[in-house]
């Protein structure tokens, strides 16, 4: 049996974490087992629907890398198909028309409420005769005895008696198909035989199992998957930061760094932590998934963004810090190589947004000095050192970092000053702050005409500070 595992979201806001990780196990599966991954846009509810939250899916799923082998199929196009299943139902008897009043489906629950009991239609119209050409809808006839049993890929055995399912609506008055009767003949009809979605859905399991007997087709396997937590116990959702997808590209993490925490989220493999793409596609199997939820940790996440930066390929890096760049209004092109600044500052940054914060001097004049940085080394014991490297490196031939290394010792060596005093004022007139790579790094990349410019700037900021002293 070939294996076909399907992604379905409803398009109604962005793509988001925990939609990211149901996506990522069920394409695992299939990638695992050879199978297919099949994309279904669930946009039924068009009050809620949007063209671009479809995009923004499409958008996500591209991102992370999870390619699907078909669709994207939409519910909205399949509305004849679902009606065609329904009229087949309602003529073998296993559907029937209700045109209960919302007054007296209200008594209902009332009544049910008030005995502690769930509220649940109590069949009324099943046996009745209702005349099509007036307002009515149609729904499933669910068996009254018995039990639905299914061995959940996650949870193990789940047992729900028929007496507590009720004969659920599966077509409106306004003629549109529910959700339980559109899934149910998509995921026949697509051939789907493991369906693997969040546990928020497990109550649905039963219907459509029941809705897929009645039509006489394959009843496919089911996994749900547990939730995923804020770091405060309860689902996570907006409040808790940054839940969508793009905007985690946003924030400067990598894809693979979302991806691999991901598929920690909820599944484990002894204590390895990281896991390449192939890795997981390899090691990764649905009844290896907790059954308990677990808990969103950012700071788990920058770790492993940490990790993914350090350790990529720098042009690779370089290529995903390209936008971050843009968005400062810098063309990477009009400056140092990206790659060697990518090298430079791979050990340096957590995220590409901080990456790009930290090199952007490569690119272009600071605007001011880190006040601290400049009061504690831009002082008037500096200017000698400053004066002596700007002359040193106006002449420097070989502009290399071994030859920009040795230039520093040099003026060390001739004022008698530990290398620290001459590269650390260097250091903060080059960059407007206390930190970069290594000196010699930091003086070839940001170039020889820079280099004097500013430290020009820190001279007169040395000349002002002497001036109001
Ligand atoms: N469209 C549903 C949702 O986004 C998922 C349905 C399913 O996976 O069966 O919650």
């Amino acid at each position: 049996m070939t294996i076909r595992t399907r992604f379905a979201p409803s398009p109604t806001g962005y793509l988001h974490v925990g939609g990211a990780r149901t996506a990522l196990f069920s394409w695992l599966y299939a990638r695992k087992h050879g199978g297919a991954f099949v994309l279904r846009i669930e946009d039924t509810d068009l009050e809620r629907s949007t063209a671009e939250s479809v995009n923004a899916i499409l958008e996500g799923m591209t991102w992370l890398g999870m390619e699907y082998d078909e669709g994207p199929f939409y519910q909205t196009k399949r509305f004849d198909r679902y009606n065609e299943v329904i009229d087949e139902l309602l003529e073998k008897g296993l559907a029937y028309r209700c045109n209960c009043s919302k007054e007296r489906l209200d008594d209902l629950r009332e009544e049910a409420m008030q005995n502690k009991q769930k509220p649940r239609y109590d069949g009324h119209c099943r046996d009745l005769d209702i005349d099509p050409s007036q307002p009515h809808v149609v729904r499933f006839r669910n068996p009254q005895e018995g039990s639905v049993v299914f061995e959940d890929l996650v949870r193990g055995r789940i047992e729900i008696a028929n007496d507590e399912l009720d004969d659920l609506i599966i077509r409106r008055t306004d003629g549109s198909p529910t959700y339980n009767l559109s899934v149910v003949v998509d995921d026949s009809d697509m051939g789907i035989t493991h369906v693997i979605r969040g546990d928020d859905h497990i109550n649905n399991t039963p219907r459509q199992i029941n809705i897929l007997t009645a039509m006489d087709k394959e009843v496919p396997q089911f996994g749900h998957l547990p939730m995923i937590l804020g770091d405060d116990g309860a689902r996570l959702s907006k409040r808790h930061g940054a839940v969508s997808v793009m905007q985690y590209m946003e924030d400067g993490f990598l894809p693979e760094a979302l991806l691999n925490y991901l598929v920690r989220l909820g599944w484990s493999y002894g204590d390895q932590e990281v896991f390449s793409v192939d890795e997981m596609i390899q090691l990764f199997d649905i009844d290896t998934v907790n059954k308990a939820a677990s808990s969103f940790n950012t700071e788990k996440l920058l770790w492993l963004n940490q990790h993914y930066i350090k350790e990529s390929d720098p042009a690779h890096i370089a290529h995903l810090l390209s936008p971050h760049m843009g968005r400062l209004d810098i063309d990477p092109t009009e400056g140092p190589d990206l790659v060697e600044v990518v090298k430079a500052q791979q050990e340096r940054a957590q995220t590409l947004v901080e990456m790009a914060e930290i090199s952007a001097f490569f690119y272009r004049d600071y605007d001011e000095f880190d006040e601290n940085a400049a009061k504690k080394n831009l002082r008037p014991v500096a200017r000698e050192p400053l004066e002596e490297m700007k002359l040193a490196l106006a002449s420097v031939e070989e502009w290399t970092p071994e030859a920009l290394h040795q230039l520093v010792q040099d003026v060390s060596n001739q004022l008698e000053l530990k290398m620290g005093k001459v590269a650390q004022p260097l250091r903060v007139a080059v960059v407007g702050r206390a930190a970069s790579p290594s000196i010699d790094i930091t003086l070839y990349l940001v170039g020889r005409e820079a280099c004097l410019r500013r430290i020009d700037k820190a001279l007169e900021y040395i000349s002002k500070r002497e001036q109001s002293a």
